[in-house]
Formats: C-alpha cells, structure tokens, sequence
C-alpha cells in the first residue's frame, strides 16, 4: 500500500479533505476526496473516489459536530475505517501567513502559537483554518503537519505594491496589502510551462474568479502584485463581497446608519457583492439565467470591474502577454470570458468563439495579442505537493 497524505481545508461551517497516494516517483494521486459541511447546524459527511464512486453520504448527529474541531474527530473516525494505514502527513489551507511566512511551515506547538497571532488580521478564517491543527497536535502529537498559506506567493512583492498611504507604525504591526488566493495563484504559475510555454516566463495576469474573486499579476511566474489587499474583501467584486469600497462608505455605516462592527462585518462579507447588486443571487449562473434587468446590470459591473482592474495590474506589470481564467466561473462560464475580452479588445484580447466554448486550454484566437487560457487551478494539489517536500527534507532525503 502506497504512502497517503491527507490535504484539510477548514471552514466556518466545513471541512473539505482530499486524500493523495505517494507513487514509487513521489508522483501525487488523488485517491478520493470530501467534505463535512453543515458544521454546528446539520453536519453531514460526504466523500467520492477519483472514479466518481460515494464512498460515504450520511448525516452526522450534532453532538458529534458542534464545531470544527469536534468535526475533525468525525472525519478521523470516518478516514480510520476507510484506510489501511494512516497518512504520512497532513497539509492545511491556511488564509494567513503574516508579514513572514513566504513559504509552507512544518507546524509544531511554537508555529501554531505564531499562527494564532495572525487571528485578528483574518478573523473569520483564521481560527477555523487552525481548528483542526490543533485537535491534531493534541490528539496525534507525532504527526506531520504543514500549513500552506493564502499569502506567501505574494510575499516577493516590491513595497510599493504592499504598502497603504497609512503611517509606519501601522505598517510594523501588519496592516499591510497581503494578496490571497496564492495557492491558486501557485498552481497555475506551475502549470503554464507545460500549458502555456510561450508566456509562462513573460507578464501574465491569471483571473482566479469563484465564489471569491481577484486577480494576481505573474512575471516570470512569481507574482509582483494583487488585487486583494489586507482582507478578503478589497479588489473586485464578487459573490457576497463588494471588493474595493471607499473607506467612507464604512464610516457612513457606522455613522449615519448606526451599525455596529458586527453588523458593518457581516454586511461586507455576506450581504454585497454579486448578491446585493442584483438582489437575487450571489451565484453566476442564476444571475445568467435570469431575466431580471437587476441580474444583467451585476453581471455587467463584475465584468467590467474584471477589465479594469486589468488596467490597473497592466500598470503594474508594464505590459501584458497572457491572461488566464481559473476558478468556479473563471473555468466555467464562457459568457463571462467573452464578456471580459470585449471590454479587453482595446489591449489585444480577441477569443476563438469554439475554443471559448469548449474551455479551451487555449481560447485566444489565432494572432490575438494577448494568449489568452483556461486553467483548472489545484489548490490542494499545491499544498500535498509541499507537505511531501518538507516531509521528504524532515526525513533527510530532500533532493
Ligand atoms: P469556492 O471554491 O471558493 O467555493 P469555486 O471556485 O468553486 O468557489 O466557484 C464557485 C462559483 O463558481 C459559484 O458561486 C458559481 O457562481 C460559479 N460557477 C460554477 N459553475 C459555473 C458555471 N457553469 N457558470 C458560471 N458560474 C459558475
């Protein structure tokens, strides 16, 4: 039986798991994957092999899930019946890095303490991101584990791109323009000299476009700028979050209107967006399939935000080769790619309708300026690949 790594990515109300098999050639092979969702109101596990086969589907009382580190238990449990062996290691998501962490960290007491420091620059993701490291490290001290974090791709950014017009002193305590979605952003810049040889060196912007939404800008594969900042919520619009907003219209939440931090905090991360402009969904393809002038108009701004944020990170870039398209809309929807390069034609994006069509890899038409992709990103095939590289250097045989 081969080697197995376990990849966790915890959420507020879920835990999606996917399991890797170690090949002879350390290549790395899905076995299955999963999740418990519905965490501390209707828990439910459920996981899939890499054929498509349920392995499991079943309600979980709500006793044994309250919150996510008793869900960790419950997926333990589920992954002792369901595998001969335990894994060799385990990788975690994790949002947050800090100003510091440029690179995944093997997690003993010290590092999660450090980690648990980051919690008020990510409040809402943070501790759940660390919930079920800390049920491991207890439960299974012995245990490989490694955080990937959302942020340290961005960490070779010049200062200029990860600075705010704010006083040093806030800058020396953290408030800084992190960028996030890195581990997304990581495995496209891996993928593109197989897929995309011809830019994979040069200055690409890659549009990762899910349920979250920003855009990172690639030279020579490494990413110099971002359009998410210090939180989640700065850069585009997306599916409940309005993306960049003038500080003001905070403050006018907190004045005029009377709202409180909670409040003000819930309103930004659930309440905008997509799903506050339209007033129907936070989901593409509702808003795609309504007839509602108010689903046409969300559509139209999310697209036209797309392009001109592309302005802005051409800037940066000075220049632009390639653009791809990652993510739950971004490798789904070909209306909202052809939407995007019609506001782009003016800098050289034209796409071949068929290839558009047909998700691409390649959707450019022939001797557009700007090649432009279809990318699937693989986030936690990101993370298995770093947890097996610092497993491999712990045990001594690092290349
Ligand atoms: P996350 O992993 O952050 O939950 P995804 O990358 O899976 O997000 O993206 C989820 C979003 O992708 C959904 O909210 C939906 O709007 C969008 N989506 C998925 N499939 C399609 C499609 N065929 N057309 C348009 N949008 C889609």
């Amino acid at each position: 039986m081969a080697e197995t790594l376990l990849v966790l990515n915890a959420g507020s109300s879920s835990i999606k798991f996917e399991l890797f098999a170690v090949g002879p050639d350390e290549r790395l092979t899905s076995r299955f994957e999963g999740q418990i969702e519905g965490i501390g109101v209707a828990p439910h596990l459920i996981a899939q092999s890499h054929t498509g086969e349920r392995l499991v589907d079943r309600p979980v009382p709500l006793t044994q899930a309250p919150d996510v580190e008793s869900a960790m238990a419950v997926v333990e449990a589920w992954l002792a019946e369901a595998l001969p062996a335990p894994p060799v290691a385990v990788g975690h998501r994790v949002v947050h890095g800090g100003p510091l962490y440029a690179a995944p960290m093997v997690i003993d007491a010290e590092v999660l303490a450090q980690l648990e420091t980051f919690v008020p620059l990510a409040p809402l993701h943070q501790p759940n991101n660390l919930a079920p490291i800390r049920a491991l490290l207890r439960a299974h001290p012995e245990l490989f584990q490694v955080a990937c974090f959302d942020t340290a791709f961005h960490r070779g950014h010049p200062p200029l791109a990860d600075r705010f017009a704010l006083p040093e002193t806030l800058w020396a305590e953290g408030v800084r323009r992190y960028g996030f979605h890195g581990l997304s952003y990581e495995s496209i810049a891996s993928r593109l000299p197989e897929i995309a040889p011809e830019i994979a060196q040069k200055k690409v912007i890659v549009a990762h476009l899910g349920s979250g939404c920003s855009m990172c800008a690639l030279e020579g594969g490494r990413s110099i700028e971002s359009t998410m900042g210090f939180t989640a919520l700065d850069g585009l619009p997306m599916g409940t979050r309005p993306g960049q907003l003038d500080a003001g219209v905070v403050l006018y939440l907190l004045s005029a209107k009377g709202m409180d931090l909670q409040a003000v905090e819930h309103f930004l991360y659930h309440e905008c967006g997509l799903k506050g402009l339209s007033g129907i969904s936070n989901d593409v393809r509702v808003l795609l399939e309504s007839t509602d002038p108010r689903a046409a108009f969300a559509l139209e701004f999310f697209v036209y935000k797309i392009a001109q944020m592309t302005g802005w990170l051409v800037a940066a870039l000075e220049g632009l080769d390639g653009f791809v398209f990652t993510a739950g809309i971004g490798e789904n929807s070909p209306t909202i790619r052809a939407a995007v390069a019609h506001r782009l034609r003016w800098l050289g994006m034209e796409l071949d309708p068929e290839a558009n069509a047909q998700h691409g890899p390649l959707i450019s038409a022939k001797g557009a300026r700007i090649r432009t992709y279809v990318i699937p990103t693989d986030e936690e095939l990101v993370i298995a690949r770093h947890t097996l590289a610092l497993l491999r250097k712990s045990q001594g045989s690092a290349p």
